[in-house]
């Protein structure tokens, strides 16, 4: 009990000198972006008429790297996949997030942008729905009876736009977890050999310099993803916002840095569809991310003391 008085007492004090360096942490050089292609190998995501998510989050993955290299030489980044393949040719999807989110915390990453393609429920271009449309008499005397006469039309799948994920806020203890265990991989690679001080993830400074962190990264993922929907919407595009979400995205929490998952698009919609399939499409999504990235990194620039 006193422990855990002692413990709240540290997390309390922990939290007090984090608002006070609030603006130190992290410092605000971002030298390494992971990319995530979603998907991959065995897994192709969602479809549409004419392309699979996999290979569109590649293409875009790909543009995005090429242009954020050729506008920051000295940023390196690092990609989870570069063909098609489960990360790692990984034999499962969550041995596939595993690896993702390892080698995201191994290369030390300052930014974690993981690029899907969305999907709603109806198939894909258009759908047939049944519809009534009168009633007919058939039969006579006691077999009389009246039967509904319905028809099919054909509904176009109209839902479309763009959604950027952040991980939800009430989950930030794993978010903590995975600074905590970047942290303990970088240690032991920078001390290079495993029989070293372990760093104790579960000491109460572990887990309130953790906590500091994590909201720092939970309010950068959460910039970085508005400035990227921002970007989308300055094209023309129809923006969702930024959103939290808790199911389907356990690489952003798996992972100690700023995470986002962008959704470009839906694949069911038609137009959408052939946007994101063209290299002109892609393009431009990669260049709306980079026009986004390069605001944000101005901002945390701006924000920091150095
Ligand atoms: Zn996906």
């Amino acid at each position: 009990m006193i422990k855990k008085t002692l413990t709240t007492l540290l997390m309390l004090c922990g939290t007090a000198f984090g608002l006070m360096s609030y603006k130190a942490y992290p410092p605000p050089q971002i030298r390494t972006i992971v990319i995530d292609p979603g998907h991959g190998g065995f897994d192709p995501g969602t479809h549409g008429l004419i392309s699979k998510e996999k290979d569109i989050a590649l293409a875009i993955s790909l543009k995005l790297g090429r242009a954020l290299q050729q506008a920051f030489p000295g940023i390196k980044i690092v990609y989870t996949r570069t063909t098609d393949i489960m990360p790692g040719n990984k034999p499962t999807v969550p041995d596939g997030i595993r690896y993702r989110a390892e080698l995201a915390n191994r290369a030390n990453g300052d930014l974690f942008i993981c690029i899907h393609c969305n999907s709603n429920a109806h198939p894909a271009g258009s759908y047939p729905v049944k519809h009534l449309v009168r009633y007919r008499t058939t039969g006579r005397g006691r077999h009389k009876k009246t039967v509904p006469v319905y028809a099919t039309s054909w509904v176009k799948n109209t839902t479309h736009g763009t959604t950027t994920y952040i991980w939800k806020a009430d989950r930030n203890g794993s978010k903590s977890d995975a600074i905590n265990l970047r942290d303990q991989l970088r240690n032991g690679e920078n001390m290079g050999d495993s029989t070293g001080e372990a760093f104790d993830m579960d000491s109460p400074e572990a887990m309130m310099r953790a906590q500091l962190y994590e909201k720092k990264y939970f309010a950068n993922s959460a910039l970085f993803g508005t400035l990227v929907e921002k970007e989308f919407a300055t094209t023309g595009r129809h923006s969702f916002g930024v959103e939290q979400r808790q199911i389907g995205i356990g690489v952003l929490e798996a992972t100690g840095m700023p995470s986002v998952l962008i959704e470009t698009g839906y694949l069911t919609n038609r137009e959408e569809e052939r946007y994101l399939a063209s290299s002109k499409g892609q393009t431009e999504v990669a260049a709306n991310i980079l026009r986004a990235f390069r605001r944000y990194q101005d901002k945390l620039r701006a924000n920091s003391p150095n």
